[in-house]
């Protein structure tokens, strides 16, 4: 059987690690630029936002999107990639992190 997610998640933490320093992350009621969007990434000045309004679980799954676009960015890689690709990858790479956090396999810490 498999094990239920309807456990409580904990709150999303209030900044993420990176090689350039730690990224704060907001729980926002409205992401001003991005109507439709769950989460927004800002290389300046280096913030993540998530949207308050979203179930803890798209939440979770939101952040791990944007730690992906960080991930890319910080590296370089983003700079080889059209937009579509980069937001493939952020949600593949995304999901599978948010899933590992919600079977117990992954924390943020
Ligand atoms: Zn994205």
């Amino acid at each position: 059987m498999a094990q239920s997610r309807t456990k409580r998640l904990p709150p999303l933490p209030k900044s993420v690690h990176s090689h350039l320093g730690d990224i704060p992350v907001s729980l926002v009621d409205d992401l001003e630029e991005k109507k439709e969007a769950l989460g927004m990434w800002e290389m300046a000045p280096r913030r993540i936002s998530i949207h308050s309004k979203a179930a803890p679980e798209v939440q979770l799954q939101a952040l791990y999107h944007e730690i992906v676009h960080v991930a890319l960015m910080d590296s370089g890689v983003s700079n080889g990639l059209v937009k579509d690709a980069e937001e493939a990858v952020c949600d593949a790479v995304g999901t599978l992190l948010a899933s590992m956090s919600l079977a117990g396999r992954l924390k943020l810490t």
